[in-house]
């Protein structure tokens, strides 16, 4: 794995509690969309020094000038030290790493499972798929409490509209605590939203990422709707 040194250029709230951080692509610096780096600070908070790195997906895509980033902002320390860097701070990213690719057989759909903030790699795939014009069938099912945690929706959903192959499933599993409209799905994914959806697919591959309970209840639920787990990828993602 490769170290690079580079700048923050910025950062923003995207959704409630979620924010994205954008740096300076090094020189040098190429990855596959749905791979992940280390973020490492350069001087980490000197209480606890433990904390000066963290992986998190690529959410831009390869073809876009800057790497960014997105998170849920919990409050670890390194998380807080993150969020006071002044723009133009050094930061070292280390990698790219991480196998959670799109499949080479452009015959066979991709379903991407996405809960929450777990999106990230997904964007980076989706992003890049419209750049190209990739014609691969694409389906993400993505999972939020409510409209007002959804990150990129409103992207994805312009998305769905540029790319013709590409077919976006939102729900909501917490509308009661929403002020928002909404008027697509609602409730957790199960196994009649997973059958309706890939019943329509020829021997779809299934991507999953989200919290490790979701993560871990998709795949038992993917398995009882018929999919192989060869056909199943994902990745372990702690400490979020
Ligand atoms: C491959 C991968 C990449 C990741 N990349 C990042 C990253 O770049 N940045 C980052 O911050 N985190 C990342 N994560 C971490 C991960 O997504 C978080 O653990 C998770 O998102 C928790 O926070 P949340 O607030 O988004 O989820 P929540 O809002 O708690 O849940 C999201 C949705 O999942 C539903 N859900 C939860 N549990 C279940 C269940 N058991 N069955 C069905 N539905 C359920 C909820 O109802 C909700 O709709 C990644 C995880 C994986 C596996």
């Amino acid at each position: 794995m490769s170290a690079y040194d580079t700048r923050i250029e910025g950062h923003e709230m995207i959704v409630e509690g979620t924010m994205a951080f954008h740096f300076e692509k090094p020189p040098g610096f190429s990855f596959k969309p749905g791979q992940a780096m280390d973020v490492v600070l350069v001087d980490p908070p000197a209480t606890d020094p433990q904390s000066a790195r963290h992986a998190f997906s690529i959410v831009s895509a390869p073809f876009e000038e800057h790497l960014s980033i997105t998170t849920r902002m919990r409050d670890s320390a390194f998380k807080r030290a993150l969020k006071s860097l002044a723009i133009g701070a050094p930061i070292r990213i280390e990698g790219p790493f991480g196998s959670l690719t799109l499949h080479n057989n452009r015959a066979r759909p991709a379903v991407f499972i996405a809960g929450g903030i777990g999106i990230t790699p997904f964007m980076s795939i989706l992003r890049q798929a419209a750049q190209d014009g990739l014609p691969q069938r694409l389906v993400l099912i993505y999972s939020n409490r409510r409209p007002e945690d959804a990150a990129f929706l409103a992207e994805l959903q312009v998305l769905e509209q540029r790319n013709r192959h590409f077919r976006l499933v939102a729900t909501m599993t917490q509308m009661e605590q929403s002020t928002r409209p909404w008027a697509g799905e609602v409730g957790k994914i199960d196994e009649t939203l997973l059958k309706r959806v890939i019943s329509e697919l020829p021997a779809p591959i299934c991507y999953l990422a989200g919290p490790p309970a979701m993560v871990e209840d998709m795949h038992r639920v993917l398995n009882l709707a018929g999919v192989d787990d060869d056909d199943i990828r994902t990745e372990e993602f702690y400490g979020y």
